[in-house]
């Protein structure tokens, strides 16, 4: 699969240039939120990208610790082989339905976006004994329609369901933030998920929670309101195809 994105001139200097940038981002806003920048985690969307270019970001030693995230299923799965030895955690942070299962597990270390108990069940049933997935809990904080993710009012309900499955471990929420650019909009989702993983927590629902919020375009709001995972695509490839 060689599909190099010469349209934007793209090449390693650039990925390293646009990484350093985010890390720059994301330390800053870290410190302006009096946190400390090494809790907050860079997961790097590789939606649309051809392998040849996910494997040129990782090999980056500023793309060190990152995360990498596919939201779509049939990406994950046709890119899977060719990135078994990847060096980076991958997460699934799409929709996964019941029948893909099998085939998307395979290719993820977790799955950020559970968005009902059906799909935490149907998941643990067909893990391997031995293997415990770690999975996060997708909210849709905005309540727009054409968001996934489960209401915020049941969003502790799934959380504990999933804590208790044997082979599922509870590692937090998740979200899509508000389509808007209005800071107090935004944020005021970003608070409710952090108010989520706050309760989660003293009720003792899972351990180590994260808060997977924030884009390339608002991840400063999300690590002021507390995100621990941002996730940004087009601040380190540039612009995505239109039609994709
Ligand atoms: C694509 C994607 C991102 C990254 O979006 P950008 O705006 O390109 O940074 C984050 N989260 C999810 C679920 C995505 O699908």
């Amino acid at each position: 699969m060689i599909t190099k994105n010469t349209r934007y001139g793209q090449g390693v200097e650039q990925y390293q240039a646009r990484l350093i940038a985010v890390r720059e981002r994301v330390n800053a806003a870290s410190v302006a939120a009096g946190r400390d920048p090494s809790e907050v985690s860079i997961l790097v969307a590789t939606k649309t990208q051809s392998v040849e270019t996910i494997r040129t970001v990782f090999a980056l030693p500023e793309a060190s610790g990152m995360l990498r995230g596919e939201n779509r299923v049939q990406e994950l799965v046709a890119k899977g082989p060719d990135l078994v030895d990847l060096q980076a955690r991958t997460e699934l942070i799409g929709p996964l339905q019941s029948n893909k299962i099998n085939a998307a597990l395979r290719w993820v270390n977790g799955v950020s976006s559970v968005a009902s108990r059906e799909l935490a069940q149907a998941m643990a049933k067909r893990l391997d004994p031995a293997r415990v997935l770690p999975v996060m809990v997708q909210v849709n904080v905005s309540g727009e329609e054409t968001k996934s993710g489960v209401a915020p009012a049941e969003a502790m309900a799934v959380a504990s369901y999933c804590a208790e499955l044997p082979n599922l471990a509870f590692r937090g929420f998740m979200t899509i933030g508000a389509h808007s650019d209005d800071e107090a909009v935004v944020r005021r989702g970003y608070a409710k998920l952090a108010s989520l993983r706050d309760r989660a927590e003293s009720l003792g629902i899972g351990e180590a929670l994260h808060l997977s919020m924030g884009m390339s375009n608002d991840l400063e709001w999300a690590i002021a309101e507390g995100a621990t995972i941002v996730r940004v695509g087009t601040a380190v490839f540039g612009p995505r195809d239109a039609v994709r």
